[in-house]
């Protein structure tokens, strides 16, 4: 039976943060919009990413604050962790927002249909249950999924990745985190705080590949004081799983580590398998990345890519940024490109890693004549106050024909809540404004945030302080 077509103005694949920012854009501006999600709309983000890790996190700093209350004369018993609760605690979060964003596309009048979406061309987009949309314009937003290593498959008991580590009911004694990107570092930064002994092994020299090396090094300071043993530039060859339960993993030259659990974070793929048809002329690279343009429109006329499924950074707000350029670009509105070399970038490990523009090496690789400087936190009144001066802000700056600082290529900042402190960093590096400018404004009196200050107002080539 051939069931007649829906006909929407947008049919979206994927109720991620890309899809449902294409939903809830789209619609805002009143088009008609069908979501089909095969889970729950949210995605990543919302179920399994950004939002259960930093609420484990933020688990993690409570931890800590418990066992350094005695500082501030505040006499608590030693903590101890029930991750239980933990887990009971996030799940509400995450239901909650979860609620909250089904309301909101529900009020603006966005038809979601539960099941597999697969554009099969002609902007017809087929569900496994018979059903038929077809969309004026078709956002994809499939996302993506946990790349494995070859060896080791994931049980969701030993080996897993960052679906199964974010449903923990309880965690695991010892862990070996496999890649020490942003997932990596977060998981082994929480585990660490909440008393895993965690062995972080990674194929590459250095840890938080992309992150400026000043910025990293105070990372791996932190991991180190804290007891976190980070192996570098070490290839994982397998794992061997144990009678009594765990298993040990092979890495380096002949070196061995036995851990209760193995979280595997290297990388993410794009969810693109299964999605197109031979109908749809939309090409995927090598990677299974689909290919867009500068304005997300993939090789098929009117069918756009967003998020984790095209191969931009793959950051939740990225995926938002490239929904709204879609949406405008449907509606005739010639948006801007989204800037990906200026994107901000917050990791939400301990000490917090934020950044936005170009690093150091990035900036002199790409043949800057920079002016830089950084500084501590450790100078801080409020960092003081909060018991948290671990870190730095760093500038880079390009350097004028007079020998001063320049346009502001890149902001990078490692420490206390730095992942809200980016938004001026942010502006000043997406403004193409100069240290003097920037320095001409106040900052708050005592703040995180006059670290930032000082640090422009030294580039200007009279600090207050610096
Ligand atoms: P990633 O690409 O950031 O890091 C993966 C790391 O694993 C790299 O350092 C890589 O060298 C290493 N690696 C790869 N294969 C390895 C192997 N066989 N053995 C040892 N090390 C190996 O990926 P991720 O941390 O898994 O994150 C996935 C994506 O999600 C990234 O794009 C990341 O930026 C994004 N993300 C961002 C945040 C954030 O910004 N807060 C948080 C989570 C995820």
């Amino acid at each position: 039976m051939v069931r007649t077509a829906q006909q929407f103005d947008i049919v979206v694949i994927g109720g991620g943060p890309g899809g449902y920012a294409a939903a809830l854009y789209a619609a805002g501006a009143g088009l008609s919009v069908a979501v089909v999600e095969k889970d729950k709309v949210g995605g990543t983000c919302l179920h399994r990413g950004c939002i259960p890790a930093k609420e484990f996190l933020e688990t993690a700093t409570v931890f800590r604050t418990v066992a350094g209350a005695k500082e501030f004369g505040v006499l608590a018993d030693p903590p101890a962790i029930d991750f239980s609760v933990s887990q009971q605690r996030k799940q509400k979060v995450v239901d909650q927002l979860w609620k909250g964003l089904e309301g909101l596309m529900k009020r603006r009048k966005i038809t979601t249909f539960a099941g597999t979406g697969r554009l099969v061309g002609n902007h017809t987009v087929e569900i496994e249950d018979g059903t038929v949309l077809t969309g004026t314009s078709v956002v994809l937003a499939a996302g993506s999924v946990p790349r494995t290593i070859p060896g080791f498959d994931v049980d969701g008991r030993i080996v897993l990745t960052s679906d199964e580590v974010l449903a923990l009911e309880q965690l695991p004694a010892t862990a070996a985190v496999i890649g020490a990107g942003a997932i990596g570092c977060e998981f082994a930064s929480m585990m660490s705080d909440l008393g895993v002994q965690v062995t972080v092994l990674e194929a590459l020299p250095r840890m938080l590949p992309g992150c400026d090396e000043d910025v990293v090094a105070v990372v791996a300071r932190s991991f180190k004081k804290r007891g976190i043993d980070v192996r570098l530039g070490v290839q994982v060859s397998g794992h061997k799983p144990q009678d009594g339960g765990g298993t040990t993993v092979l890495f380096g030259e002949g070196e061995q580590v036995t851990v209760d659990a193995v979280a595997v974070s290297v990388g993410r793929r794009p969810l693109s398998d299964g999605l197109l048809g031979d109908g749809a002329a939309v090409e995927v690279d090598d990677r299974g990345f689909v290919k867009v343009d500068e304005l997300c429109r993939t090789t098929e006329a009117g069918v756009y890519a967003v998020g984790d499924l095209i191969a931009t950074p793959q950051l939740a707000h990225v995926g938002f940024a490239e929904a709204i350029v879609a949406v405008k670009d449907i509606l005739g509105e010639s948006p801007l490109p989204v800037d990906y070399g200026k994107v901000p970038w917050c990791i939400y490990c301990h000490p917090e890693v934020a950044f936005a523009g170009m690093t150091e090496q990035a900036a002199k690789a790409a043949g800057f004549d920079v002016v830089t400087k950084k500084d501590p936190f450790a100078g801080n009144g409020r960092a003081m106050i909060v018991g948290d001066t671990e870190g730095l802000v760093k500038v880079i700056a390009e350097k004028g024909p007079d020998g001063r600082a320049g346009r502001i290529l890149g902001v990078h900042m490692a420490g206390p809540w730095v992942t809200e402190q980016l938004g001026q960093g942010y502006l000043a590096v997406n403004w193409e404004a100069t240290p003097d400018e920037v320095a001409a404004f106040i900052q708050p009196h005592p703040s995180l945030s006059e670290t930032f200050g000082e640090t422009m107002l030294a580039l200007t080539g009279r600090g207050l302080h610096a």
